[in-house]
C-alpha cells in the first residue's frame, strides 16, 4: 500500500526522522490558513498524488508570500498532472502539502528497499539527490552505494556513517545524517515497509538534514498489525477495480490488454498471462479468485472484469482442486446471465467436478466455447478477440 507524501513524513517524525513543517490542505483557503500559520518566509506548495516526478510536471511550487501561495493552490488543486509515474492519463490533484521552505545546500539520496538477491533489506544512498535514481543507477552505477542489513542485528551505526562518508556529506554533519538513516531504517523495520525513499534527502544552510520528499510503501500483508497506517490508505489514487475486487478479497491486478483472465491460483494466473501472450494476445489483467471461491465470488470477478471497457473477450481457465469445477461453471453461469454477455467467453476446467462443470456449461444455453486444454483455450481466446 502506498500513502501521501504528508502521511510518510508524519510517520517519519514518529522516529525521530527530520522532516519541515507542514499542513494538509484540501482547498485554497485551507492552503492559505496552512501558511499563515506556518509563518515561513517561504512556502511551498505541493501536489499530492501517489506518484513521483510532481516537480518536473508542475506539481511543487516555491511561494514568497501568500497571495502566491493562493495562485498555486488554485492552478494546483484540480489539475491533472502527468509525471513519468502516473501513466499518461495522469492523476487529479486533490490535496496539497503546504510546507516550509527549506534552505537547500545540496540534494542527496537514500533509500530503504528489500533486496532480493540478499534477500535482505538494504540502504542506498547517491549523492546525486534530486534526479530519478533509476537514471542515475543507469548512467553511474558507480554513485549509488550500499549496506546490506543483517536482520539479527539491524542497521548498524558504522554502516551508517560510512554511507554518509560515501556520498559526501560534509563532515560536520556525518553524525546527524547517520542519526537520520538509523531513524529511517527503524522506521522501516517498525512499520513493515517495502520501500522507504527520501529523495531528495538535504543538507540546509543552517546545518540540518532533512528529508523534503517521503516516499513509503507499506507491505500489504501485514497491514493488519499497523491499523494506524490502514488509516493512511486514499482510495482516490486506487483502481477503482481494483478496490472493489479488495472487498471479495479477489487478488486482482489491471493490465492494459485486452483479454479478461479469471483464474484460480496465483501461478496458474501468471501462466495463464503468458501463454495469452505466447500466442499474442494480451491479457487485460491478473486475476486470482483463490482457492475457496464461492459462485458469488465468481460473480463480482466476473463483474470486474466485465466492468473495463477494454476486454474484448475472457478466458476462465480453472484448475478445479479445493475448488470445485460445478462450483466455478455455476458462477460463470450465473454472471453471464446476469450480466448479459455478449462478449465471447473461452473456458477451460480441469479438476474435481469437471465433468459436472462441463455438463452445467453445455446446457446452459449461453454461448460459452470450452477448451481441452491450457493452450488451446488461449488460442481460442486471442483468435476470438482478433
Ligand atoms: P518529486 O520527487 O515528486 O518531484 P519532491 O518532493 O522531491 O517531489 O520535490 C521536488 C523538488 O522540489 C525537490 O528536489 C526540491 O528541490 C524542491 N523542494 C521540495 N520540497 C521543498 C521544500 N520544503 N523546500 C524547498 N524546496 C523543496
Ligand atoms: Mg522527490
Amino acid at each position: 500500500m502506498n500513502i501521501h507524501e504528508y502521511q510518510g513524513k508524519q510517520v517519519l517524525k514518529q522516529y525521530g526522522v527530520a522532516v519541515p513543517n507542514g499542513k494538509v490542505a484540501y482547498t485554497v483557503e485551507e492552503a492559505v490558513e496552512a501558511a499563515k500559520s506556518l509563518g515561513s518566509q517561504v512556502t511551498v506548495v505541493k501536489a499530492q498524488i501517489h506518484a513521483g516526478g510532481r516537480g518536473k510536471a508542475g506539481g511543487v511550487k516555491v511561494a514568497k508570500n501568500l497571495d502566491e501561495v493562493r495562485a498555486y493552490a488554485e492552478e494546483i488543486l484540480g489539475k491533472v498532472l502527468v509525471t513519468h509515474q502516473t501513466g499518461p492519463e495522469g492523476k487529479e490533484v486533490k490535496r496539497l502539502l503546504i510546507e516550509e521552505g527549506c534552505d537547500i545546500r545540496k540534494e542527496y539520496y537514500v533509500g530503504v528497499v528489500v533486496d532480493r538477491a540478499t534477500g535482505r533489506v538494504v540502504m542506498m544512498a547517491s549523492e546525486e539527490g534530486g534526479t530519478e535514481i533509476e537514471e542515475v543507477a543507469a548512467a553511474t552505477p558507480e554513485k549509488i552505494f550500499k549496506e546490506i542489513v543483517d536482520p539479527a542485528v539491524g542497521l548498524q551505526v558504522f554502516q551508517a556513517r560510512r554511507l554518509a562518508y560515501a556520498i559526501n556529506i560534509p563532515k560536520e554533519l556525518v553524525n546527524k545524517a547517520g542519526q537520520f538513516m538509523m531513524a529511517l531504517y527503524t522506521a522501516f523495520v517498525d512499520k513493515d515497509c517495502s520501500i522507504a525513499e527520501i529523495n531528495p534527502l538535504v543538507v540546509t544552510g543552517d546545518g540540518n538534514v532533512m528529508a523534503l520528499d517521503a516516499k513509503l510503501n507499506f507491505d500489504s500483508n501485514a497491514l493488519f498489525r499497523h491499523k494506524d497506517i490502514q488509516e493512511l490508505r486514499d482510495l482516490d489514487e486506487e483502481d477503482e477495480k481494483e478496490i472493489e475486487a479488495s472487498k471479495y478479497d479477489l487478488s486482482y491486478v489491471a493490465l492494459d490488454g485486452n483479454i479478461g483472465c479469471m483464474v484460480n491460483g496465483a501461478g496458474l494466473a501468471m501462466a495463464t498471462m503468458d501463454i495469452i501472450k505466447h500466442y499474442g494476445g494480451d491479457p487485460a489483467n491478473f486475476l486470482d479468485v483463490g482457492g475457496g471461491a464461492t459462485t458469488e465470488k465468481v460473480t463480482e470477478a466476473f463483474k470486474i472484469i466485465l466492468s473495463d471497457k477494454h476486454v474484448k473477450g475472457i478466458f476462465v481457465n480453472i484448475f478445479g482442486g479445493i475448488m470445485r469445477c460445478d462450483v466455478i461453471a455455476e458462477g460463470v453461469v450465473e454472471a453471464a446471465k446476469q450480466l448479459g454477455l455478449t462478449r465471447p467467453l473461452v473456458v477451460r476446467l480441469e479438476g474435481t467436478n469437471v465433468d459436472l462443470g462441463k455438463k452445467i456449461l453445455a446446457e446452459s444455453g449461453l454461448n460459452i466455447v470450452p477448451a481441452d486444454s491450457m493452450a488451446d483455450g488461449a488460442q481460442k481466446i486471442v483468435s476470438l478477440v482478433k
